[in-house]
């Protein structure tokens, strides 16, 4: 039998399964096969299962036929693991469409909900309520794809990532049962043993297909200010945060960084957004600092701008800021959202998405400044990211010569350098926040020791025998017997 027909075999007994409008082809797959920032995928079918029961039995059917599964979400990933690869033999399985059930308990401050949910639309039924799911980016994804990568986003100084916002999830493992593993526990104490839960999240779909979670939720905020400060230089940066978590502590809802050329890029290529510093040269550094109360303004209380403006006072004494400018919050997010976007406009993008312990960040960033300057002076590094949990977005852009796209090799020459550095030198992350996929696989496979991938294959054994997901953690299962 052809691959084809064979295909139309499978494609006929899930719609069996799912349904006739749960299993697409052709060119209703589309939006299927290309990422937020990458493209050249290919699916066999895409399934959209509606419910934990059609999902299980569809992995059931897939893993029995050997059909490599990719889990989807909301498709905005962007380290290449959220779409087929280039054979067409891959079947995505997106959950935009499991978005039952929806069971929120007020007195707990807890939502079971469906993995297909948008942040958009948890966030707008929440809002209501006076809460929010507090993890904060400048894309849309869905519950599913935040706990698969571990969202981090802007607001991790405060409230963490998705991990510790998690306090349940419903599993379909990649068996030949499609065996369903309920963990969707509204609990936020449970010594029970083996947390198994976190197993799952972080993993980018390499065990099964979370289709259900349970997530704690914050009050949300009734109170912000927001200023951009400018220290005086790079080594005070570290300093000025420490003093600022002195001074105003729990307050603090982000410490953001915005190297000089990510946001003059910024304002280049985004016709919309205005420089902060109006009339003045944009300096070396910024810091988006924003402190939030959750209660509305109360009469005794000093305002929140104030607030801000007073500690900002304090601190400014010990030498450590140069510059405060204020303005609408919303205005100076929306310049802090909008860089990741604006600067891969200014040529050709080598991104790096990179994490420290706090105190090792800035020598990074001075080092590669420095190191890159002297043999590779045309590149320019349009630096930003979450200074305040030790996690940058390292951008290199190289200028593209007569819009020609950037040679393989010298990228990937670029990339192993960065990343040497950043991992062997300074004993940093190769991936903060985005998770594994196939841009970045070399660099697990480079970096992880071999005692962790030996976990990860006896576990993958163990649990999830069936091929899913695009990031790899484990070495082949069942390699070909050697010949004596
Ligand atoms: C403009 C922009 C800004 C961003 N900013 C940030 C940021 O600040 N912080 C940050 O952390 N990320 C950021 N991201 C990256 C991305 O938005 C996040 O990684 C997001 O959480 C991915 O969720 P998703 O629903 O789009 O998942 P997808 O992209 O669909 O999938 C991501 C991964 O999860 C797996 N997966 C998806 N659904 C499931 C499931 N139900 N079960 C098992 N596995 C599954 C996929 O196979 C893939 O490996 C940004 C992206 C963009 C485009």
């Amino acid at each position: 039998m052809t691959d084809l027909a064979r295909t139309s075999d499978h494609v006929a007994a899930l719609r069996a399964l799912l349904g006739e409008r749960s299993v697409l082809i052709g060119s209703d797959m589309a939006g299927y096969e290309a990422g937020a920032r990458h493209s050249g995928g290919r699916a066999a079918f895409v399934m959209r299962p509606r419910t934990t029961a059609d999902a299980s039995a569809a992995v059931a059917y897939c893993v029995r036929h050997k059909i490599h599964i990719v889990p989807q979400a909301g498709n905005t990933g962007v380290v290449g693991a959220s779409t087929p690869d280039a054979t067409g033999t891959q079947a995505v399985m997106s959950v935009e469409l499991l978005v039952a059930p929806w069971e929120l308990d007020l007195e707990n401050r807890s939502v079971h909900c469906g993995a297909g949910l948008r942040l958009s639309e948890l966030n707008a039924r929440l809002e209501p309520h006076g809460l929010f799911f507090p993890i904060d980016l400048g894309s849309d994804p869905q519950v599913g794809g935040m706990l698969s990568t571990n969202t981090g986003g802007s607001r991790f100084l405060k409230y963490g990532d998705v991990r510790r916002n998690t306090l349940g999830a419903t599993v379909v493992l990649a068996d030949g049962e499609g065996t369903v593993l309920d963990l969707s526990s509204h609990l936020r104490k449970n010594n029970v043993g083996v947390d198994w839960k976190h197993i799952f999240i972080g993993s980018a779909g390499a065990f099964g297909v979370i289709t259900e979670a349970v997530l704690s939720l914050e009050r949300r905020p009734r109170q912000s200010a927001v200023a951009i400060l400018v220290p005086s230089n790079g080594e005070s940066m570290l300093p000025l945060l420490l003093a600022l978590e002195d001074d105003i502590g729990p307050f603090l809802s982000a410490f953001e960084g915005m190297s000089r050329e990510s946001i003059v890029e910024t304002i280049a290529h985004q016709p919309t957004i205005r420089s902060p510093f109006s009339g003045r040269t944009v300096p070396d550094y910024s810091i988006l600092c924003e402190i939030t109360r959750n209660w509305d303004p109360r009469e005794d209380e000093l305002p929140i701008s104030e607030m801000l403006e007073q500690s900002i006072a304090r601190v400014w004494e010990t030498g450590l800021i140069e510059d405060a400018v204020f303005g609408p919050p919303e205005e100076i997010w929306r310049l802090r959202h909008t860089i990741s976007e604006a600067v891969r406009l200014a040529g050709n993008l080598v991104a790096f998405d990179l994490a420290f312990r706090r105190s090792d960040l800035m020598p990074f960033l001075a080092r590669m400044r420095k190191d890159l300057g002297k043999d590779l002076p045309d590149i320019r590094v349009c630096d930003f990211g979450h200074l305040g949990d030790g996690g940058v977005h390292f951008n290199l852009v190289v200028p593209s010569v007569g819009g020609q796209p950037l040679d393989p090799n010298f990228e990937r020459e670029l990339r192993d350098r960065v990343y040497r550095i950043a991992v062997e030198e300074f004993g940093g992350s190769f991936s903060a926040e985005h998770a594994i996929g196939r841009k970045n696989q070399r660099y697990y496979d480079a970096f992880t020791p071999a005692a962790v991938v030996d976990v990860a294959t006896a576990v993958k054994a163990a649990i999830a025998p069936g091929a899913i997901g695009a990031a790899r953690y484990h070495r082949a299962l069942n390699p070909p017997v050697p010949q004596s």
